[in-house]
Parts: structure tokens; C-alpha cells; sequence
């Protein structure tokens, strides 16, 4: 990337980015103990969003890989997936932490949770959208097995490992870098993220 906008994402901290069509963006993970949920809305719909489900049907797969052209809830390519530098799991099959899920798991909670966060920020756009609709879960390592199980893994990001998109359209993203530590998915303690953004 050329001339960059860098964001610091501490852990617990959520930013929305409201970002052009053709905008580049890498999702880095500085110190490898980050896992980043991710959600992205059509800048000019309440209604059409980043949709794990209809990716999974979209590209017959449960793990998006550089190359694939990620839709919306319509089929709308909303997010194309330009590079990886990690071992190329992403989760998308869990939800957000919430105050729910915390409590469902019987952990407490002291600090902000990725629901939440992204309630909040939604707010601060005047965007009316009252689901929470599960995120695509950068670096977070998630198995399924023959079974149907599904397994926490330990992330195996390394420092400096990054994802990079591009925008299809005009969208919101939102980025919270999840404090949870149910499955060690950060690996430790979560670390942080940074997003940086280079406009096309
Ligand atoms: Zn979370």
C-alpha cells in the first residue's frame, strides 16, 4: 500500500469506516494475539449486510480464501478478498460475544463485548438495524469435523499477519477486536489490531 489512514484497534475496541468503493484495506494483526469480528453494510441500504450464511452457499465453502468476491444477504458483492499472510482461517460460523453468550457460557465479563460494540457504533451512524447479524471472525481458527463438531483452535496468526480487502461498493465497516479469551482464540491475551486503509 501507498499512502495509508492507520487505525489503532486496542483490545475491546470497536471502529466504524465508512469507506468508497475501490478503498483497499488490510486488517493486520501486530503482535499475532488478535482475533478481529467483522461486519460491513451497504452504505446505502438499513437492510443488505456482509452475510455469512450466503457466503457459505455463495462459495460452497465454510472458509472465504484471496480470490473469493464476498456478498451480501442478496448476493451483492460487497467485499472482494485481495491477500493472506495468515495460515487462512478465518471463522464464520460463530456469533458475536455478547452479554448473552457470556453469561451462556458461565464466564464473566468485565470489559465491552463485540455485540455491543457494534450496536454502539451502528448508533453513531444513524444506521436503524436491530440484528446482530455473526461477523466474519478474522483470525479466528474454528474446525469442523465428519462428526458436525466444531473446535476452537488457538489462532496461528503471527505478528505483522494481515488480511486485505477491497471494496466492491460503498459500504460501513465495522471492525471490534474481541476480548474474548473462551477457546484461546487470541492465543493469550488479546493484543490488538490495526486497520489501515488506502482509498483507490
Ligand atoms: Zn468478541
Amino acid at each position: 500500500m501507498n499512502s495509508q489512514t492507520v487505525h489503532q484497534l486496542g483490545p475491546g475496541n470497536v471502529i466504524g469506516l465508512n469507506v468508497r468503493k475501490r478503498t483497499k484495506v488490510r486488517v493486520v494483526s501486530p503482535h499475532g494475539h488478535q482475533v478481529v469480528d467483522t461486519w460491513a453494510f451497504l452504505a446505502s441500504s438499513s437492510t443488505e449486510y456482509l452475510s455469512m450464511a450466503h457466503n457459505r452457499t455463495a462459495h460452497y465453502r465454510t472458509r472465504f480464501s484471496v480470490g473469493d468476491v464476498l456478498v451480501s444477504n442478496q448476493f451483492t458483492p460487497l467485499l472482494r478478498f485481495d491477500a493472506d499472510t495468515t495460515d487462512g482461517f478465518h471463522d464464520s460460523l460463530h456469533a458475536a460475544c455478547s452479554v448473552g453468550s457470556y453469561a451462556f457460557f458461565g464466564e464473566a465479563q468485565h470489559y465491552p463485548n463485540c455485540e455491543d460494540n457494534l450496536r454502539k457504533t451502528l448508533r453513531d451512524h444513524d444506521i436503524d438495524f436491530h440484528i446482530t447479524p455473526p461477523p466474519w471472525n478474522l483470525f479466528e481458527k474454528s474446525i469442523v469435523d465428519e462428526e458436525g463438531g466444531l473446535h476452537d483452535r488457538a489462532t496461528a496468526t503471527k505478528s505483522g499477519d494481515y488480511v486485505e480487502l477491497s471494496a466492491e461498493r460503498d459500504l460501513l465497516l465495522i471492525f471490534s477486536a474481541c476480548r474474548s479469551t473462551i477457546g484461546d482464540i487470541s492465543n493469550g491475551e488479546p493484543a490488538g489490531a490495526e486497520i489501515w486503509l488506502e482509498e483507490g
